[in-house]
């Protein structure tokens, strides 16, 4: 068992890796990966599919219209983006805000994975099909499962699994948002039952960041992790 502390330090090292990430095409249009933010310690995770616009260009995860509703309903449970982490399926954004793509899919998820492993959340909500999707392993579209929890193994962490819209489509959607609402109001619920039994794995089952496959960290345009700048705000939260 990692410290809080401990887990802390190691998902800045996979930030770091994240930050400098070529194992999928999307490097090349990106501004700036968006890893996540929030708690690193949080009990309460959210993931979206992929950084927009303006997600790309401040390097944080839902800071459009769609974060500022995320952000209302966060409030009307008694919670900031202080006490959650909030993320995505893709780090990088598609260019022209297009579908993920199950290659850049496959490419990103293991990044996932390991921030499930290192913050040890109880609840994990999918917002929308994509991350739904993914983290179901099942085609099952949103509309069907929002609002109904179920434990699932995710990566090496079982986590109360809470599917919801996506508050960019609740957005111009009055009844969607209604749903969305609704589906919120039992967050807390869902958190007051505390992590579900874990799956006994023994240490040498757990995956170690240095065993993660990285790609060389050269970028394309010939600049390499050292030249960079330390994009601040993203670690800002931890
Ligand atoms: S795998 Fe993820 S972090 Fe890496 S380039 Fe693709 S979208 Fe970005």
């Amino acid at each position: 068992m990692k410290t809080a502390t401990e887990r802390r330090e190691l998902l800045k090292g996979l930030y770091a890796e994240v930050r400098d990430c070529t194992r999928c095409p999307l490097h090349h249009t990106r501004t700036q990966a968006v890893f996540g933010a929030g708690n690193a310690d949080a009990e309460l995770m959210f993931i979206g599919e992929a950084p927009g616009a303006s997600e790309d260009r401040m390097g944080l995860p839902f800071v459009g219209a769609a974060g500022k509703l995320l952000d209302r309903l966060l409030e009307e449970i008694g919670l900031n983006r202080k006490d959650v982490w909030i993320g995505n399926v893709l780090r990088c954004r598609p260019p022209d805000n297009r579908d993920p793509q199950p290659r850049e899919i496959a490419a990103c998820q293991d990044y996932l994975f390991e921030q499930v492993r290192l913050i040890e959340p109880v609840v994990i909500c999918t917002l929308g099909n994509f991350s739904t999707k993914l983290l179901r392993a099942d085609t099952t579209g949103i509309s069907r499962l929002h609002g109904r929890e179920e434990v699932r193994v995710i990566g090496f962490r079982a986590v109360r699994l809470y599917p919801l819209y996506h508050p960019a489509a609740a957005l111009y959607t009055p009844s969607m948002l209604e749903t969305l609402r609704t589906d919120f109001q039992r967050i807390p619920e869902l958190l007051a039952q505390g992590p579900p039994e874990q799956p006994q794995l023994e240490e040498d089952e757990l995956p170690d960041l240095d065993e993660l496959e990285f790609e060389d960290s050269e970028q394309s345009d010939g600049v390499t992790s050292g030249d960079r700048p330390e994009p601040a705000p993203q670690l800002g939260l931890f």
